[in-house]
């Protein structure tokens, strides 16, 4: 791979790899995913992909094996707080996808009241540093034991009284006889990159992509609203859109008390909003998708 080309490490498959490979399909690069192949290249950009396990991408982005790269909050800061790399990889930003927590969940039959009820008991998790750091945030003295898959079944085996995992539905939990009684972490996917200094070309292209990264995450949400209201109503209704900066005020041909007004909202606009914004006088109410917004 030419030093000048951005590296990116992405998880190759998983929970992870379709938000990533998404990301950069909306960011305008397209990425050949091969079944075997540990490298995609992107046509659009100098840039190459590296598919890579999840628990690899921390490491090979501090490294510089990899410029950036897109993992779990989750693994990236259980890797952080293990201080495993003199010089760690850094957080740019959060991606917005890939949500999940990190529980503490015990027996059904307890009656959890609290962290307390912990002390001097086996905490079975896959993410030992992110566990101790919250025990010790409640003051509470708890074993640790590591796991690397299948941590729900420690209480059935004894191996553990307790257990520290992530949780999506709770169905997993459920069928071995748990429940969800704390939140120890709240992960999204992030952006990462190394502390090494990027060439200029190297630099220019990772802001351009950090810029394509946010204009895909602002328009997500965002809607370009179009109604008509009363001249009189238009401060209300402005004030009412939820995170629209100062729309636009149209005339309407032959009626000069009423005016279009365009906006763009960058929260979501639900059906509430809409009933919302007719009470207050609008009528003829568009909500139309943004594909594509910079700043
Ligand atoms: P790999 O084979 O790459 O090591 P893995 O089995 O360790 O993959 P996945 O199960 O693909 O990992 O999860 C990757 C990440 O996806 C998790 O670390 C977490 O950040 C995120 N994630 C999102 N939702 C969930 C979920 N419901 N369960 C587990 N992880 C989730
Ligand atoms: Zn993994």
């Amino acid at each position: 791979m030419s030093e000048q080309r951005l590296r990116i490490a992405i998880q190759k498959s998983g929970r992870l790899s379709d938000g990533s490979f998404d990301l950069l399909k909306s960011c305008g690069l397209s990425v050949s995913r091969g079944r075997d192949k540990l490298y995609g290249r992107v046509q659009e950009m100098p840039i190459d992909i590296l598919l890579l396990r999840d628990d690899d991408i921390p490491e090979f982005v501090a490294d510089d094996a990899c410029d950036i790269g897109i993992i779990g909050q989750n693994v990236f800061e259980e890797e952080i707080l293990n201080e495993s790399h003199e010089a760690p990889a850094e957080e740019v930003m959060k991606l917005g996808f890939a949500h999940c927590r990190l529980m503490l969940a015990a027996p059904k039959e307890w009656c959890f009241d609290g962290s307390l009820m912990l002390e001097g008991k086996r905490i079975a998790t896959s993410y030992p540093a992110l566990t101790r750091a919250w025990l010790a945030r409640q003051g509470v003295n708890a074993k640790v034991v590591m796991m690397k898959g299948s941590v729900e079944v420690a209480p059935r085996l004894k191996i553990a009284d307790a257990v520290c995992d992530i949780v999506s539905t709770g169905a997993t939990l459920d069928a071995n006889g748990l429940k969800p009684v704390a939140t120890v972490f709240e992960s999204e996917a992030v952006l990462i990159r190394n502390r090494q200094e990027f060439s200029p070309e190297k630099q220019a292209m990772f802001e351009a992509l950090l810029k394509r990264i946010k204009g895909v995450m602002t328009s997500k949400d965002a809607k370009y609203v179009m109604m008509n209201a009363p001249r009189s109503a238009v401060p209300a209704i402005t004030e009412f859109l939820p995170g629209a900066d100062s729309p636009t005020i149209l005339e309407l041909a032959g009626n000069p008390e009423k005016v279009a007004i365009h906006a763009v909202c960058r929260e979501s606009v639900f059906w509430d909003t809409l009933e919302e914004l007719k009470k207050l006088g609008a009528s003829a109410i568009l909500v139309l998708p943004i594909e594509k917004m910079m700043a």
